[in-house]
């Protein structure tokens, strides 16, 4: 009997190995604010109709003028404009900071833990170095990072 419990355990070991991610054991990620991730290469921060709701919100504009004003079309999609410079239209180069940070969308919010960044090892390799806050600091485990990672795909 004792055996067959040993074996059984150590078969639901190998069953949970298999499902567990690569970054089972948690991920470093603390912000320097250095605010690369909202300025430089154009890029895209996809908006839903509530998260337009919330920043027309924030900054005093119903919805319809806000995204007239600071939203553009990709498709069936809908993104945050940018600077001719493909700094984000929200970022606040002065205080070099997001000028809407209550309301961010969850794009923004779930950094660096996104589908994309996560995908293996490489991939967050990559983010790292892109990202400095990525890879040090705080340790977040699994449970955090899946939270945030299942918030949207991207
Ligand atoms: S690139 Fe990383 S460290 Fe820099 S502001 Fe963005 S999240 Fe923070
Ligand atoms: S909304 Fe704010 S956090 Fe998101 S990209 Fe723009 S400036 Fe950065």
């Amino acid at each position: 009997m004792g055996d067959l419990l040993s074996r059984l355990d150590f078969l639901g070991a190998l069953i949970l190995n298999e499902k567990s991610p690569w970054y089972a054991d948690g991920l470093r990620f603390e912000c320097s604010q250095c605010g690369d991730c909202c300025t430089g290469a154009p890029g895209f921060v996809w908006v839903s109709q509530s998260e337009i709701d919330e920043l027309a919100d924030l900054i005093g504009l119903d919805s319809e003028q806000f995204e007239e004003t600071y939203v553009r079309k990709i498709g069936a999609r809908r993104s945050l404009r940018e600077f001719p410079n493909g700094d984000c239209v929200f970022f606040d180069t002065e205080k070099k900071g997001c000028s809407v940070y209550r309301a961010r969308p969850i794009q923004c919010q779930t950094w660096p833990f996104w589908d994309s960044n996560l995908k293996n090892q490489k991939s967050w390799q990559e983010t790292c170095e892109e990202c400095p806050g990525s890879g040090t600091g705080k340790v977040y485990g699994l449970e955090e990072i899946e939270s945030q990672r299942t918030r949207m795909k991207i």
